[in-house]
């Protein structure tokens, strides 16, 4: 079934608020077998909703349902229901009743109800009402020709509390068939690179839907299918292609991959980190049991920190520069040392804005890795933005991790 978004709120187009309903919403319908045909975002206008729920029925090709969020408080700003009942041609009624609980959930926690809240207890009389476990506003679900409608309130967890209650098993009903949807996660490889080499696998393929998602991190690849075997089949021909380029499938993140590696591998890191300012530490201790290979780290910013906390010989940083693999490669084992780690990873670069020069360029980085056999120092060139810098830089050292232990 096509499903059709309508958020509604002037925070939303202001950009004061993210709209997170609608992608939550989006996430949901699809796990469902359901595919959200389009998503309308429209401010706290009467007749902008009115013209947006005609304009939509008018529309041949547009069936199934309407999921309508926010407008339904007691504010002023708020005209969800009066434009809804308008555009139904609904008779208002009073629901004495629900209005009587509200009196009492307002009186147990000592607050006299405003009169306002009395449009809550206001009920369509050719529509459903929605039951909203967790808040004062309830939802409302109309069926008009080929498309019902529901609309419930803006506030996230309301919405989804009262989606999970009483959308999703209408829809579940409605659905053919699950989808499958299974996650690639690549990274180190560019996108269009990965689509050149997997091409002969997408050529054959017809029943199942394919999705590039790339970022600074890597490209998600996203495949969905009516029909599992669709899915597993064409995962396992694109990892047979792009190999370790895959660090992980679905929820996996990179630093969970890593700790749970080296757990197994039985090996313990520590980092020594000039232009990641702490972001390799931060990655690794957010994955629980991560004090079991991760020993430690030091921010080592200034040329000051990197002579007097590890020890690196302040001639070498004269000689070579503190963004050199020279300097690298003497943090790692300095590093390593101190805290008695397995490997020394260290991290050095210019991240920007400033601070580059025509031999040093901003977003130059080095990577240096030492254990009991040797150091090896990589050099990457990143970016102009200090942000995607930290962020890109962060990532690789993690990749280089995951890769440097698939040899040991
Ligand atoms: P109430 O007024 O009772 O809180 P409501 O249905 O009128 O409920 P809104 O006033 O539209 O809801 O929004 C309530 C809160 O939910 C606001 O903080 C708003 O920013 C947030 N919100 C509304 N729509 C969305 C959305 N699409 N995504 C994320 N947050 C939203």
């Amino acid at each position: 079934m096509n499903i059709t978004i309508i958020c509604i709120g002037n925070e939303l187009l202001s950009g004061k608020t993210i709209n997170t309903n609608a992608t939550w919403l989006g996430k949901k319908i699809n796990s469902i077998g359901h595919y959200v045909h389009k998503r309308i975002v429209i401010p706290d206008d009467t007749s902008i909703i009115k013209n947006t729920l005609s304009g939509l029925m008018m529309n041949k090709e547009i069936d199934g349902c309407f999921i309508i969020t926010g407008g339904l408080g007691p504010t002023h700003d708020d005209v969800t229901r009066k434009s809804i009942f308008e555009f139904f041609g609904s008779e208002e009624k009073f629901d004495i009743k629900y209005w009587e609980d509200l009196n009492n959930r307002f009186k147990q926690n000592n607050i006299a109800i405003p009169l306002s809240n009395k449009g809550q207890a206001l009920i369509p009389d050719n529509g459903d009402v929605i039951d909203n476990p967790i808040g004062s506003a309830r939802g409302y679900k109309f069926n008009k020709g080929r498309i019902t409608t529901f609309s419930l309130p803006g506030v996230p967890s309301e919405m989804k509390a009262m989606t999970k209650a009483s959308i999703i098993p209408w829809l579940k009903q409605k659905s053919e068939k699950k989808i499958h949807e299974m996650t690639i996660r690549t990274t180190g490889i560019p996108e269009s690179i990965l689509m050149d080499e997997i091409s002969s696998v997408l050529k054959d393929n017809q029943e199942c839907k394919i999705g590039f998602y790339p970022s600074l991190f890597g490209v998600d690849i996203q495949l969905s299918s009516k029909l599992k075997t669709r899915t597993t089949e064409l995962a396992k021909n694109i990892s047979n292609i792009l190999g370790h380029n895959i660090f992980g499938y679905n929820k996996d993140s990179m630093e969970k991959i890593v700790v749970k590696m080296a757990m197994k591998k039985k090996l313990t890191f520590s980092f020594a980190e000039s232009c990641t300012g702490g972001l390799l530490g931060h990655r690794i201790t957010e994955v629980p049991g991560s004090s079991d290979i991760f020993k430690g780290g030091a921010v080592v910013y200034s040329d000051d920190a990197k002579i007097s906390v590890l020890g690196v010989d302040k001639r070498c940083i004269k000689k070579y520069g503190a963004v050199s693999k020279e300097t690298a490669k003497i943090m790692a084992e300095k590093v390593r040392v101190i805290f008695k780690s397995d490997y020394g990873v260290s991290v050095t670069g210019i991240a920007g804005p400033g601070g580059g020069t025509k031999k040093k360029p901003v977003g130059l980085v080095y990577v240096a890795f030492a254990n009991n056999k040797g150091t090896k120092v990589k050099k990457f060139n990143f970016f102009h933005e200090r942000k995607k810098n930290k962020l890109r830089t962060g990532q690789v050292v993690l990749n280089l991790m995951r890769l440097e232990m698939m040899n040991v």
